[in-house]
């Protein structure tokens, strides 16, 4: 059939999983059966409202319920490209994706129907609203029937935007064949299986909270329990009152931070087998998006007896380096290529690759000039790696190299322990100061062993004579003392680092700007703090 031209999307083979739960959310508990049943019924709706027409762009807006993944199924169904906005998207942000996606329809769940409104006005995209019903769960009959037609006979499956941590985010076209290599990478990878259950608290418009924390469990026939929206308190509730065993989760560094802290201040007292039951019941708890601090992985281990699994992505690229599953996970390393890609790394000053590491037949092989670490920008190769940024050809263009898709982000090899650590953007984490090359990540690293210091966000800042110097916004440990002063810090910091990575300017605030997926915007902080 023609179908065979195309890839099967991750939601085809979801339809086996029957009456098993799929999601569970504060309305209730939904199975694959349902949620594919319904997604079926919408497709036509959403086929009927485009006129029949496939390949079109379809943006939706839905909270962090069942009603998400009935919508994007739908939308695949019916062979459109999803573009997933998220309720923390100001309204000019959801303008310009519709824009720029030039999308032909909106979907969206009732609840935003009055801003969505307005965008469809805005914008003259026609709206389509979800009936209310439709995150209700409903006792169908199993044994959906699949008809092969049902296989879209369109390649790219989803438009998601880059975070926009150093610019305007970026509309990378992932294809079916993309999301469906990341998905059965990972959850090889990190060993899912159906009986699983992750306890979800992360936006719907990013990968990490869609391919890595939702459509890996949806393709198992794992649970996927959804919060609304990230709530410290509410999630150690699940962890340690619930009835429901979580075994996964996944999150980025700032979230285990707020989970420690209300650790220290509502748990810790109250409750003595923390770490008895985190051990017994979860198996794995993921790390991402932003660099992890050293002493959050520390301080999650002593809590709960898990060492974080961190790893490293891209919205470009899906997942990319990763520790193994079954190995020791230490702070600052991101691990080793996953099966799907090739990397290697290219000298910062003329582009050569230095290294090139590939995973043959189960196992990986390094390909490097003599010994000792190896640093350079980490470029990637392989099927996980998307189509395009879309409209842009030239944009796509300049970020690929020889088949290589350049990351901007600057890595290392790390020759005793045989894994990689990411040392920050290009762009903005590696400072040039009087001829120095300086990694941000590694100074921000030292500083945080510096019992006062709770949070840090080093950068360069612009300077006339050494082009620029080291400067370090700082967030101190509550219930202080004294006053935090550049002298006290640089004379610490002097025993600690060679001289031209201690920092010369400092700023002290009560917290860091962060954006949605807890990343933080260094120019923007550069423009705000030190101009
Ligand atoms: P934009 O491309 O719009 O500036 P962004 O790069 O932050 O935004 P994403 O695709 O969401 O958008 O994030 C990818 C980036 O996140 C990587 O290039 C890398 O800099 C950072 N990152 C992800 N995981 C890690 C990690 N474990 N350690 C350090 N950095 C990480
Ligand atoms: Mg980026």
């Amino acid at each position: 059939t023609s179908s065979n031209n195309f890839v099967r999307p991750v939601y085809y083979d979801a339809k086996k999983f029957e009456d098993k739960v799929a999601i569970q959310d504060d309305i209730g508990r939904h199975t694959f059966s349902d949620i594919y049943q319904k997604a079926t019924t919408l497709s036509k709706n959403i086929s009927s409202a485009l006129n029949q027409k496939t390949g079109e762009r379809v943006l939706f807006l839905c909270p962090n319920d069942v009603s998400y993944v009935i919508t994007l199924w739908a939308i695949w169904m019916s062979g459109q490209i999803a573009v997933p906005l998220s309720p923390l998207h100001p309204d000019s942000l959801l303008l310009y994706y519709t824009n720029d996606t030039n999308s032909a329809l909106i979907v969206s769940s009732s609840n935003f129907q009055p801003q969505m409104e307005h965008l469809a006005t805005a914008s003259k995209v026609p709206l389509y609203v979800l009936p209310q019903t439709i995150t209700e769960p409903s006792k169908l009959k199993s044994n959906v029937e699949i008809n092969e037609d049902i296989i879209p006979n369109t390649n790219e499956a989803m438009i998601l935007y880059t975070s926009g941590t150093t610019g305007s985010p970026k509309g990378v076209v992932l294809t079916h064949k993309n999301l469906r290599v990341q998905v059965e990478t990972l959850t090889s990878a990190w060993k899912w299986t159906s009986n699983d259950v992750i306890l979800h608290t992360l936006p719907l418009h990013h990968v990490h909270g869609t391919i890595n924390a939702l459509f890996c469990p949806l393709y198992v026939g794992a649970t996927t329990i959804m919060l609304p929206k990230f709530n410290p308190t509410k999630i150690w509730n699940y962890f340690l009152q619930n009835k429901e065993k979580i075994t996964v989760f996944m999150a980025v560094p700032t979230i285990y931070s707020k989970l420690i802290d209300e650790y220290e201040n509502n748990i810790k007292n109250k409750q003595k087998d923390v770490r008895k039951v985190l051990e017994n019941d979860v198996r794995l708890m993921v790390s991402g998006s932003a660099p992890l601090p050293a002493p959050v992985h520390t301080k999650w281990f002593e809590l709960s007896g898990h060492k974080l699994l961190e790893r490293y992505g891209m919205t470009e690229i899906g997942m990319c380096l990763s520790n193994l599953y079954d190995s020791d996970r230490s702070p600052g390393f991101v691990g080793v290529p996953l099966p799907s890609v090739s990397v290697a790394l290219a000298d910062q000053n003329d582009g050569t690759v230095i290294l090139q590491c590939s995973n043959q037949n189960g196992s990986l092989v390094y390909e490097k000039n003599g010994s000792g670490d190896v640093t350079g920008e980490l470029l990637v190769k392989g099927d996980s790696v998307f189509k395009e940024y879309f409209g842009k050809p030239e944009a796509t263009r300049k970020e690929f190299i020889n088949g290589w898709f350049k990351t901007g982000d600057l890595a290392q090899f790390v020759e005793k322990d045989q894994k990689f650590r990411i040392l920050g953007r290009k762009s903005v984490d590696i400072i040039k100061s009087g001829g120095y090359k300086i990694s941000a990540l590694q100074i921000e690293t030292l500083l945080l062993e510096h019992e006062r210091i709770k949070e840090c966000a080093v950068l360069g800042v612009p300077d006339d004579v050494y082009g620029e110097r080291v400067g370090v916004i700082v967030v101190p440990q509550t219930g202080g003392g004294s006053e935090f002063d550049l002298e006290g810090l640089r004379g610490w910091a002097g025993g600690k680092m060679p001289r031209y990575w201690v920092p010369s300017v400092l700023r002290v605030v009560e917290e860091i700007p962060k954006n949605a997926m807890g990343k933080v915007n260094k120019k923007e902080l550069i423009k705000v703090f030190f101009d």
